[in-house]
This record gives C-alpha cells, sequence and structure tokens, in this order.
C-alpha cells in the first residue's frame, strides 16, 4: 500500500491493514496496540491510526517488533480481525441459514464511525454507524451504502460574543480510513447516474468494519461538472435543490453502485427518508423486465424496510413537485404511464398543500416500517395516518424499535476492565442478557467510586487540554478560554449537556430562575456545575441566538465559573462528556424528541439520566436508575409546560440529586449515589444496547422481509 511509506517491520507487517479496518476502534487489544506505539503521537493525531501508520519514527517499529507484549496484542488484535471477519460460528449465522449469503443493504445519509471520518452530524449518523458495528460484531452480512462527503460536516468555532462559525475543512484522503472500492473484474467502481438532463458520473470509497463494510458515493470526479462535483461536497450544507439532487444519487446511484458491485441484496433498509428513491430504481429495474407497476411494487416493497427517525415535521424532507419532475427527468426513460403512477407513491399534504414526501415515497415503499422508540411510534402512527386513512389509529403498520448504543465503542476502558473482573472475560459477548448483567450488583461501592472518579478526571484533562490548545494555538480571548471550562472543578458535581442545539431541546431551560440556578451551583460545600456543547445546523438562527446565550451564562460571574461550553462536538467529545460527567440532563419538549441515545452512552458508564420522559426514557426510567422530570400541565401550552418543567428540575437537584451526590461515608464515597449509578448500568446496558436493537431488527424486520422475497422468487 503506497500511501504507508514508513518502513513496517515483517513481524508487524500487517498494521497497515489494521489500521485501514475501523474494527479497530472498538477492539480493546488493538487499541491498545497503536496507543502504546507512541502515545503523545497518538494524541496529537485524533486516535487515527492511518495517521499514526504515516508519521511515526521507524525506529519505534522496530523496537515494537522486538516487544513481547506488543507483539502478542499484535497478535491478538489480526487474530480477532481475521475472526471477525470470516467466523462461521455466528449469531446470525444460527438464525438465518435459509437466506444464507445474501447481503442487507443499509442506506444512510450519514454515518458516525470514528472523528477520523467526519461524516455525520448527530444522532442519526451515530446510530447509523453503531448499527454497522454492531452488524460485525453479530456476523450480519450488511453493506451500508452512503456518501463520502470531501469536506464532510462542519468543525464548530464560536467568536468573542458567542456566535457559531462554521469551519468546513477538505478531508485528507490518504489519511482516511477508506480506500477505493474495487468491482469484481478488478476495476475502480465509477457508476453513471442520470440527474435532471445529464449524466453524473458517481466515484465510490470503500471502509471496512470487520465483517460489514461502506460504499461511500462521491461525485467529485474531474470528469463531472464543477457544481456536480460538489453535489457531495458537504453533508446538510446546501439548498433544497442540492438536497433532492443528492438524494437521486444516494437513491438511484446507490442501487446501481450495488449493482456494479455484483450485490443483490436480500434486503433494502432504508435508515430515513433520505435514501427513499432506491424504490424508485428498483421499480424501474421490475418495469425493464416486464414486471406491470403494481408487480414490481409489490415486489419491492416486500424486501423493503424503512426506519422513521423524528416527529419533528422539518425533518422529513418534502419537494415540490417540479423540482422531482426536473432532477429525476433522466430516469422517467422507460417509465412512461407509471411515472404518474410514481408521483403520487410521494404526495403527501401536511399541512401546506401536497407535496414530494420522502417519509410518504418510503413509508408507501416499505412492507416494514419502525419508529425509534416505544413512544415514537404512539406519535408516529397519529402524525402519518392519513396515510391509512380507513384504518384506526391502532391498526396503523408502524412499529418501533428502540435505539441502542454499540456497547464496546461507547463503554470506557475503566468500565469495561471493571466489567471483565466482576461479569467474566466473555461477558461483551453476551451483553444484552439482563441475568449477566444483574451480577453488577456485586461490585464494592469504593470501586465504582474510584472508577467514576477517574472518568471525570479525564474529562477535565481533556477540557483543560482544549482550552490550552486554543489559547495557545488558536490565540482566543480569554473570554473563550473561561467560557471553555478552565474553571471548572474536577471534585464538583458535574452536570452534562451535549446535543444538537434546536429549540425543541430547550437549552436554556436550566435557565429560566437565573437566582435560583445560581443558588444550586454555588451551594457551601456543594458546588454543581453544567458542561455544555453541541452544534446548531447551519441554517438554524434561532438555535445559534441559544447557543450564544448559553455561551453569555458562562461568563456571567453569578455562575462563578460553573458552566462551560465545549466547542465542536463530535465523537471525541462525546466519549470524554458522557464518561466523565456525573448527570446526563436531557430537557426536550415532549413528545419531539424520538429516542436521544446520548444518555444511553452516559447511562452504561453510570452516568445517571435526569430527563424528561420523553424518547427512549418513557420507557428506560424505572424509579432508581436517574431521575423523571415531570409536571402536570397541558402540553399545547408552552410557555406554561417550560415553567413547570424547570421548577421540576430545579426541586429534583436541590432535594434529591445534589443532597445524595455529596452525602459521603467515613470513606469518602457517596454511598447513595452509587446505588443509582450502579442501577443505571444494569438496568439500561443490556436493553439500550445495539446488540438488543439489531437482534431485533434482524428477527422483525430483516428475516421476514427476506422470507417474503424469497417466496416471491
Ligand atoms: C450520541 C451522539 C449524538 C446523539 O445523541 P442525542 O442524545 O440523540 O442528542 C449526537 N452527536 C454526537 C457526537 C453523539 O455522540
Amino acid at each position: 500500500m503506497e500511501r504507508f511509506t514508513t518502513p513496517i517491520p515483517a513481524r508487524l507487517h500487517r498494521l497497515p491493514e489494521l489500521a485501514l479496518d475501523l474494527w479497530w476502534s472498538w477492539h480493546q487489544d488493538a487499541r491498545q496496540l497503536f496507543r502504546a506505539l507512541d502515545y503523545p503521537l497518538w494524541r496529537a493525531v485524533a486516535h487515527n491510526a492511518v495517521r499514526l501508520l504515516q508519521a511515526i519514527d521507524p525506529q519505534k517499529l522496530v523496537a515494537a517488533a522486538e516487544n513481547p507484549e506488543l507483539l502478542a496484542r499484535y497478535d491478538r488484535a489480526v487474530a480477532g480481525l481475521d475472526s471477525a471477519r470470516t467466523s462461521k460460528g455466528t449469531w446470525w449465522a444460527s438464525q438465518s441459514d435459509d437466506i444464507n449469503g445474501r447481503a442487507i443493504a443499509y442506506f444512510s445519509a450519514e454515518f458516525a464511525l470514528h472523528q477520523s471520518l467526519p461524516i455525520y452530524a448527530g444522532g442519526l449518523g451515530v446510530l447509523a454507524g453503531d448499527h454497522c458495528k454492531e452488524a460485525s460484531d453479530l456476523g450480519v452480512p450488511l453493506i451500508g451504502i452512503g456518501f463520502m462527503y470531501p469536506q464532510g460536516y462542519f468543525h464548530q468555532r464560536v467568536s468573542n460574543d458567542g456566535w457559531q462559525e462554521e469551519q468546513y475543512e477538505r478531508i485528507n484522503w490518504a489519511a482516511a480510513p477508506i480506500r477505493a472500492a474495487i468491482t469484481p473484474d478488478g476495476k475502480p467502481c465509477i457508476t453513471a447516474v442520470p440527474l435532471g438532463d445529464r449524466t453524473v458520473l458517481v466515484a465510490v470509497w470503500r471502509v471496512n468494519l470487520g465483517r460489514v463494510k461502506l460504499l461511500l458515493l462521491d461525485t467529485d470526479l474531474e470528469e463531472n461538472q464543477p457544481w456536480d462535483r460538489d453535489l457531495s461536497a458537504r453533508l446538510y450544507g446546501g439548498d433544497r435543490e442540492t438536497r433532492i439532487q443528492q438524494e437521486v444519487i444516494l437513491g438511484i446511484g446507490g442501487v446501481r453502485v450495488l449493482r456494479a458491485m455484483g450485490i443483490t441484496p436480500a434486503v433494502w433498509h432504508l435508515n430515513e427518508g433520505h435514501a427513499a428513491f432506491v424504490a424508485l430504481q428498483r421499480i424501474r429495474e421490475g418495469l425493464e423486465k416486464g414486471a406491470t407497476f403494481d408487480a414490481a411494487l409489490e415486489e419491492v416493497r416486500a424486501t423493503t424496510v424503512f426506519t422513521t427517525h423524528t416527529p419533528v415535521p422539518a425533518g422529513h424532507d418534502a419537494f415540490p413537485f417540479h423540482l422531482v419532475e426536473k432532477h429525476l427527468a433522466g430516469c422517467w426513460g422507460d417509465l412512461g404511464e407509471s411515472r404518474a403512477r410514481f408521483l403520487a407513491l410521494g404526495e403527501h399534504d401536511s399541512g401546506s398543500g401536497p407535496l414530494f414526501n420522502m417519509t410518504a415515497l418510503a413509508m408507501r415503499s416499505a412492507s416494514r416500517i419502525n419508529a425509534v422508540s416505544q413512544l415514537h411510534g404512539e406519535v408516529t402512527r397519529e402524525m402519518w395516518r392519513s396515510m391509512w386513512p380507513d384504518r384506526p389509529v391502532a391498526e396503523i403498520p408502524v412499529g418501533a424499535i428502540t435505539n441502542g448504543v454499540h456497547v464496546p465503542t461507547w463503554l470506557s476502558s475503566e468500565t469495561t476492565t471493571l466489567l471483565d473482573r466482576y461479569l467474566g472475560a466473555d461477558w461483551l459477548e453476551h451483553h444484552d442478557e439482563q441475568a449477566l448483567c444483574d451480577r453488577l450488583g456485586e461490585i464494592p461501592d469504593e470501586e465504582l467510586w474510584a472508577m467514576r472518579q477517574a472518568l471525570r478526571s479525564y474529562l477535565f484533562g481533556f477540557i483543560r487540554e482544549r482550552s490550552r490548545q486554543r489559547w495557545t494555538a488558536e490565540r482566543v480571548s480569554p473570554n473563550r478560554v473561561v467560557a471553555g471550562g478552565a474553571m471548572l472543578d474536577p471534585e464538583a458535581l458535574t452536570i452534562g449537556y451535549a446535543r444538537r442545539f434546536a429549540a425543541y431541546k430547550r437549552p436554556e431551560l436550566i435557565f429560566t430562575d437565573v437566582e435560583r440556578l445560581a443558588r444550586i451551583l454555588n451551594g457551601a460545600n456543594r458546588p454543581v456545575q453544567i458542561v455544555f456543547a453541541g452544534k446548531a445546523h447551519p441554517a438554524d438562527d434561532p438555535a445559534k441566538h441559544h447557543l450564544q446565550r448559553v455561551f453569555k451564562r458562562a461568563l456571567d460571574p453569578l455562575f462563578a465559573g460553573r458552566i462551560a461550553f465545549i466547542d465542536d462536538y463530535d465523537l471525541h467529545l462525546a466519549h470524554y462528556l458522557v464518561q466523565g460527567c456525573d448527570v446526563w440532563l436531557n430537557n426536550p419538549r415532549k413528545p419531539l424528541e424520538a429516542s436521544g441515545t446520548s444518555g444511553m452512552k452516559a447511562a452504561i458508564n453510570g452516568v445517571p439520566h435526569l430527563s424528561i420522559g420523553d424518547g427512549w426514557w418513557a420507557e428506560g426510567y424505572n424509579g432508581t436508575n436517574g431521575w423523571l422530570i415531570e409536571s402536570q400541565t397541558n402540553p399545547d401550552d408552552h410557555d406554561a409546560t417550560d415553567a413547570a418543567d424547570a421548577d421540576a428540575l430545579y426541586r429534583l437537584l436541590e432535594d434529591v440529586v445534589v443532597p445524595a451526590f455529596y452525602d459521603r461515608d467515613a470513606r469518602g464515597v457517596p454511598t447513595r449515589w452509587m446505588q443509582v449509578v450502579r442501577e443505571a448500568m444494569r438496568s439500561n446496558l443490556p436493553r439500550f444496547s445495539s446488540r438488543r436493537m439489531l437482534k431485533d431488527y434482524i428477527q422483525q424486520m430483516y428475516l421476514p422481509a427476506a422470507r417474503d422475497g424469497q417466496s416471491r422468487g
């Protein structure tokens, strides 16, 4: 591989291969191996294994090749990778003998796999990334299809007065864990996609994740017109017109790429409506083989499954029909009469007249549809009931599979080591079994507390280091160093609030009564602090104003430096925050949070959730594993609801949360707190793991769809 010019010792010759398979990122042996090769460099490259191998001093590799401990890790890592790729004794194989050999195609506009591949914006991407990693762990032959955005999503900086600035950085291909996808006949996969009255060429990158592969589409080819080269430049960067063109590329192009790669999926999973044009391309293929429109649609429906992710109307792409007509012009070709039938598949009126709605298209093209929490299932059935006018709402065919998080990715090394000791060395293989996790009760308080203290100290090390870096390398103003958390107290009760800034998530709810909040934060001998992080969508000005006001709160002496805003929330920062805070706060306006997953990541690390009973917490809260912010108000009266929710939040902090954290025994251990910590881990780890989630998808969606497809021939 010419991109590694550093000489690699023969004994370690598979290091580049390991670095180019993100499987390494959720396996301790591989992770520790890269880290141990050159720890300062590992930190400097933000855990990018490819860059590490490109930049490392060759002498260090020579030394590593003579270090027995490192070699043992290397051998285990390489054997683990081989087994992940080829093992036949997987959970999937035990479930699916009759459809073996065919792939599950998983379409998503974003995938969050690792910070070295910035092709995600937030929750949707993290969910997709965790889904793919879990698929590899369970042995599912899943192929992800998405975009390789050359400029990815933006890096966030804030100005001296707290206004979000978006910085786009061109990805350095050579330093990313990707390579060109090669077709079965040995050529780089380049596929033509009809778009409007022209043809756009799409190049394809491949990402390896153990058994799973991702194919990422990229229009930045010299042969394309400059404006077409830009189509895949950024995630969610453009206007409506760019968006629909991206979706044509993803849906129509995605099917063509799979065909070019010789892949015939048994099931097609549309993760969110962005890729719903897949249905058009597949119907068209059916028509070309001589089927009627109805027969082609039935064939497509049988094998398509669809997941919807938000009850917020703006989260469902809808386009005027003329835009659809214009950009699909090149695809209509042989559709003839069927073109009107196709347009009708997307027709939906959500209040502002009929539009071509991608969610409606996906729902009409899928035989199995799910929401992402039980409550979101109810909300979705209500929201889309007009699509099934002759059915009562309880019979609307939308199910629910609650999200989960990939435990090996999100569990800290400290927690993993502790669980290795108490649950047995192979616990990760069974981590979705409640009976196994019940044994967490055996972990003594002081060990659990030591783990929590260690994780909090890593977070503060990270925050200080980031402040130092902004101060020295970027020469930011002292304001930004203060707002960035330089005055935080590493021993104080730390509340984390990190997510996309959006009005319905009410990032400023906790500031409803500033005097009361100040009393809570500045309690004598019981300091409390809040760490905020999150990006606002570049086009969401109201959200940027929320962010700016939070930034200004961080500078308000009233709060004594106990509020911080950490910029550039991404996977890397998320790891430190969900592991290192003491409490994870979420206060959306119910029922607009479909699921939420950051609270699950926190809970499995012993960071209890303090949340409105929305999304996953409506089913996760059991009375002892965290806290429920509850109030009695009319949900349509926003002001009254906000005031009542804020009051309920303050009362919980004053009466329950803060006292429990500071109630220490003779050894200095907060034993009451430890009960909540232990219960948060015990009850949430198995249920809100992506292992439980993916098994649900397999049993409720994938296998039935594959069998339906097969019985149709
Ligand atoms: C987990 C995660 C999210 C999604 O979490 P929510 O609770 O749904 O907001 C968003 N961004 C990043 C970087 C994450 O790691």
